[in-house]
C-alpha cells in the first residue's frame, strides 16, 4: 500500500541530517545546499521558526534590523544593519525580516520575525520533515551515525544539530525548583502592585524587568556580578536593560542588585529570598510577593555526551572545536545558538556573537563547507585576489564585512599564498595557517575601541599587527594602505 505520508526524508540514509528547524537549522540547509550537499532536515516543530515561535515572552527582540541603513537592502554590507535575516545569494531571498517589519521599534517584534523567517523557508524553500523528534543517537560499527526519531531511524555520516539553547535551566539555589522559570511568566497585568524578585541579571531577567515595570509595584534583580552598563550602553541587549537600570539608578523603585542568593524559602502567601551582598559584602533578606529564576537554558543534547560530546557551562553548551564540531573528525556538528560552545580567544574578553542570530548565521556557512570538506569530500568554490588588490581588499573587509563585524575576534578573512580567499574562524586558522597566509580581524579592546588585526603566517610563526582605529570605522584610506603593505 502506498504511503500516505507526504512528507519529505522519510527514514533511511543520508550524507547528512540536521536536526532542528529553528535559523540555525534553517541556515545550515541553505548552506548545505549551496554546496550540493544532500541532507534530510528534521525537526519537533510543525512550523519554521524555531524558538521566535514562542520566545521572547515579551514579544519583542534584542537585536536590530534597520530598514534603511547607510548600505543598500540586500547588499552584502546591509547585513550588519539587519541582524536577524538569514543569508542567501539569491537577491529575492536577502533581508527578509525587514519586510514585515512596521518600523514601530528599530528591533523585530518575535511575530515580525517568525515571519521573516517563514517566508525564507517558504521561499528559498527550505524542506523539513515536521513533527519528527530526535530520541536517541548511536554509532554504527561502520563509523555512521544513527538518529532514531518518531518516525523510525536515520542513518548519516555527519549530523548537524540546531536544536537551540531553550531548554530551562535553573541554577542550583535550595528552593528555586518552586518559583516559575522565565518561560513561565504570565501576563504582566497578573503583577498588579505586587513586589517581584528576579533571580539573574542577564537578557531574560532584564526582560522581564522591563516587561514588569509598568504593572508591578517594586522589581528587585539579584546575581552574584554586577552588571557591565558600559558595555551594555553599546550593545544590541541595551533596549531592555536600560529602561530597569535608569529606574534603578533614579531611584524608582527598581534595585539591580549583586547578591549571591542562599536560598528561596515560601512564608505564608509571600516568599523570602536570602543571600549575601557581593560588591557589598552583607546578609540580605527579602521578602517579596514572587520570585522568577532568570538562570538561563541549556541546550537539549539528549543522549550525545554518552556519545563523547563533552560540555561547558554547567553542562548546558556542548563544548566545541573552532569549527563547531564535538572532536575532530566526530561528525557530531552544532549549528545555530549551540554554535556558542566554540568560544574562540576572547581576545579582551570580547565574545563572540555565537548565540544571536547576526553572528551564527556566518558560523553556518563555514560550518558547512568545513563539513562539506571534511566528511563527504566536497570542496566549496574559493574566489582568488591577486597580489595587487590584496591590500584595497584587505582593508575593504576590515571596513565592512559584515562577517568581521558580527563576530569580532573570531572570524576572520584569510588569503593562502596563491591568492585563495575564505572567512574562517580565527582560533581554526591560528591553529593551522597553511603555510604562509594572510588573515584580518575586526577587534575591539577593553575600551570599546575598534580596529582592524592582521596575522601574518610565514611558515614558523604568526605575526600580529594591530592597525590604528579610525574614528567612522573607514580603514580604507592611504595610510591604512601604506601600513598594510609595509606589513605585507
Ligand atoms: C529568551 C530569549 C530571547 C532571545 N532573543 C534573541 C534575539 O532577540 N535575537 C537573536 O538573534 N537571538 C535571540 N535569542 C537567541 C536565540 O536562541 C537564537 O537566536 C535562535 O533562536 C537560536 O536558533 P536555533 O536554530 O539555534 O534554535 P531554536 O530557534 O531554539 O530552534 C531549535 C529547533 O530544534 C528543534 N529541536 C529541538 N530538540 C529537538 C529534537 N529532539 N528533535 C527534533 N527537533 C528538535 C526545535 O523543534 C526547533 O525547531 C534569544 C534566546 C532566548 C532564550
Amino acid at each position: 500500500m502506498a504511503s500516505t505520508d507526504e512528507r519529505p526524508f522519510p527514514p533511511g540514509d543520508y550524507p547528512v541530517v540536521v536536526v532542528g528547524s529553528g535559523p540555525g537549522g534553517l541556515q545550515t540547509s541553505y548552506c548545505l545546499s549551496r554546496l550540493g550537499v544532500e541532507h534530510a532536515v528534521l525537526s519537533a516543530d510543525e512550523e519554521p521558526g524555531g524558538m521566535f515561535r514562542l520566545y521572547p515572552i515579551f514579544q519583542r527582540l534584542l537585536s536590530w534590523s534597520k530598514p534603511d541603513a547607510p548600505a543598500e537592502r540586500g547588499a552584502r554590507a546591509y547585513e550588519w544593519f539587519d541582524h536577524n535575516s538569514l543569508l542567501a545569494e539569491e537577491a529575492e531571498h536577502q533581508a527578509l525580516v525587514p519586510e514585515f517589519m512596521d518600523r514601530t521599534f528599530m528591533v523585530p517584534s518575535r511575530p515580525e520575525m517568525e515571519q521573516g523567517l517563514a517566508a525564507f523557508a517558504n521561499r528559498v524553500p527550505v524542506s523539513v520533515r515536521y513533527s519528527c523528534r530526535w530520541e536517541a543517537t548511536r554509532r554504527d560499527d561502520d563509523g555512521r551515525l544513527v538518529l532514531t526519531t518518531s518516525d523510525g531511524e536515520y542513518r548519516c555520516r555527519a549530523a548537524v544539530f540546531a536544536v537551540g539553547v531553550t531548554t530551562p535551566w535553573k541554577s542550583p539555589i535550595p528552593g528555586i525548583e518552586q518559583v516559575p522559570h522565565y518561560v513561565e511568566c504570565g501576563d504582566p497585568p497578573e503583577y498588579q502592585g505586587r513586589r517581584v524578585f528576579v533571580v539573574g541579571k542577564r537578557n531574560s531577567a532584564f526582560e522581564i524587568a522591563d516587561g514588569l515595570l509598568p504593572w508591578a509595584r517594586q522589581v528587585i534583580l539579584g546575581s552574584p556580578r554586577p552588571v557591565q552598563t558600559t558595555v551594555i550602553a553599546l550593545s544590541t541587549v541595551r533596549v531592555r536593560y536600560l529602561q530597569p537600570y535608569e529606574d534603578y539608578g533614579l531611584g524608582g523603585g527598581t534595585f539591580a542588585l549583586d547578591l549571591a542568593v542562599e536560598r528561596i524559602e515560601r512564608r505564608g502567601e509571600r516568599w523570602g529570598v536570602v543571600g549575601q551582598g557581593t560588591t557589598r559584602p552583607g546578609p540580605i533578606d527579602l521578602e517579596v510577593d514572587d520570585v522568577f529564576a532568570a538562570t538561563g537554558f541549556s541546550a537539549p543534547l539528549l543522549d550525545l555526551p554518552a556519545l563523547g560530546v563533552r560540555t561547558v557551562a554547567q553542562g548546558r553548551i556542548p563544548a566545541l572545536t573552532p569549527f563547531w564540531e564535538s572532536a575532530p573528525g566526530s561528525g557530531i556538528y552544532f549549528a545555530g545558538n549551540a554554535t556558542q560552545g566554540a568560544a574562540g580567544l576572547r581576545k579582551h574578553g570580547v565574545g563572540a556573537s555565537s548565540a544571536a542570530v547576526h553572528g551564527f548565521r556566518y558560523n553556518a556557512r563555514v560550518m558547512a563547507a568545513h563539513l562539506a570538506a571534511n566528511h563527504l569530500g566536497v570542496r566549496a568554490p574559493r574566489e582568488r585576489v591577486e597580489r595587487d588588490r590584496l591590500v584595497p581588499y584587505l582593508l575593504d573587509e576590515v571596513s565592512s564585512a559584515p562577517e568581521l563585524w558580527a563576530q569580532k575576534s573570531y572570524l576572520a578573512r584569510t588569503v593562502s599564498e596563491d591568492g585563495e580567499t575564505e572567512i574562517l574562524p580565527l582560533a581554526g586558522w591560528l591553529d593551522d595557517p597553511g603555510g604562509r597566509s594572510t588573515a584580518v580581524a575586526v577587534e575591539m579592546n577593553a575600551a570599546g575601541e575598534i580596529y582592524p588585526a592582521v596575522y601574518v603566517a610565514n611558515g614558523g610563526g604568526v605575526r600580529e599587527i594591530l592597525l590604528p582605529p579610525h574614528e567612522l570605522n573607514d580603514f580604507r584610506g592611504a595610510d591604512y594602505e601604506r601600513e598594510l603593505r609595509a606589513v605585507l
